[in-house]
């Protein structure tokens, strides 16, 4: 069995950005020479997440506005905050968007569904943080 890893580095201009990386991680897979086999894509922060879903712009609006429903970024709110912290936020929409995806590689590309898109969500931004990009396959 064959195993390639990359480090994908964001620095985002926003403190809450998406950002569609489907291609990078089809560069990946192309580069790994793997064929048949998986790739585990991970966020290793624990304030920014890794999901897949539609690349529809509407959409990636309505999870921002959810997310302020479910747990708004209002620091007042949260106990993690009086550690000096002020992205308690941050940490609970990395718990509901997910760390990390897993997809088939098949015949050399990523296998989807038809509206399948790969997405890297910042919750707290502005700083240097990584994406493990790990296949595994022959
Ligand atoms: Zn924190």
């Amino acid at each position: 069995m064959k195993s390639h890893t990359d480090y994908l580095t964001f620095n985002t201009k926003n403190k809450i950005e998406f950002i569609n990386i489907t291609s990078k991680i089809g560069e990946a897979v192309k580069k790994s020479g793997i064929k048949e086999g998986l790739v585990l894509v991970n966020a290793m922060h624990i304030t920014s997440s890794v999901y897949i879903n539609d690349a529809e712009s509407g959409l990636i609006h309505d999870f921002q506005q959810w997310l302020k429903k479910l747990a708004p970024i209002d620091i007042s709110l949260y106990k993690h905050n009086l550690t000096g912290e002020d992205n308690a936020y941050a940490h609970l929409w990395r718990t509901i968007m997910g760390r990390e995806i897993v997809v088939a590689v098949t015949n050399g590309e990523l296998d989807f569904g038809p509206w399948e898109q790969i997405y890297y969500a910042e919750f707290d931004g502005q700083r240097s943080k990584r994406v493990l990009v790990k296949i595994l396959g022959e």
